[in-house]
């Protein structure tokens, strides 16, 4: 639900990356309007959406942002990446190259980011399941070896969204507070 804004305790601001066409947009879009868009790419110029969620107690606003298509050009700037205490890696369960590309990322966010911030990697996409490339012990391993929390989600059916953002955050409450 959402909450005055006086109440709120913390503001959290999570940056969403990975290649293009990944569904970023979408797993934005399912966690903070519970919506599926067929028709993508609405959000274009909107930097960041929020939702305001309760943590032990805690009432934290986060702030969400959207590449807006930048990744497409190599145009993330360190703008973006600024004040981020998590960063959600997303690739596509049905595209191997996505998931060629984690890594590319990765050096991406430690080069930019804070040194503490809290990633979590997502294979998204997952009810594509007959049309899956990547399987999920590649992922685990790699997550495992950099040191990333993972979880598959579909924004389309909206499986696990929540539960990795509410990971996310409560990581990012844990080592903050
Ligand atoms: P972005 O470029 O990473 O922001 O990707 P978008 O959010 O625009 O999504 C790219 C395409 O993948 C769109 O056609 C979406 O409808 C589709 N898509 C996004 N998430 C899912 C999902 O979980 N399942 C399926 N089947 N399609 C998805």
């Amino acid at each position: 639900q959402e909450h005055a804004p006086e109440k709120i305790d913390y503001v959290f601001k999570v940056v969403v990356i990975g290649d293009s066409a990944v569904g970023k947009t979408q797993i934005l879009s399912r966690f903070t309007k519970n919506e599926f868009c067929f028709d993508s790419k609405s959000t274009i110029g909107v930097e960041f959406q929020t939702r305001t969620v309760t943590i032990k107690n805690k009432v934290i606003k986060a702030q969400i942002w959207d590449t807006a298509g930048q990744e497409r050009y190599r145009a993330v700037t360190s703008a973006y990446y600024r004040g981020a205490l998590g960063a959600m890696l997303v690739y596509d369960i049905t595209k191997r190259q996505s998931f060629d590309h984690v890594a590319r990322w990765v050096e991406e966010l430690r080069a930019h980011a804070d040194s503490s911030i809290a990633i979590m990697l997502i294979g998204n996409k997952a009810d594509l399941v007959d049309l899956r490339a990547v399987p999920t012990e590649d992922a685990v391993e790699f997550a495992e070896d950099q040191g990333l929390f993972f979880a598959e989600t579909s924004a389309l059916s909206g499986d696990n969204v929540d539960k990795a953002f509410f990971k996310l955050l409560g990581e990012i409450y844990g080592v903050l507070c």
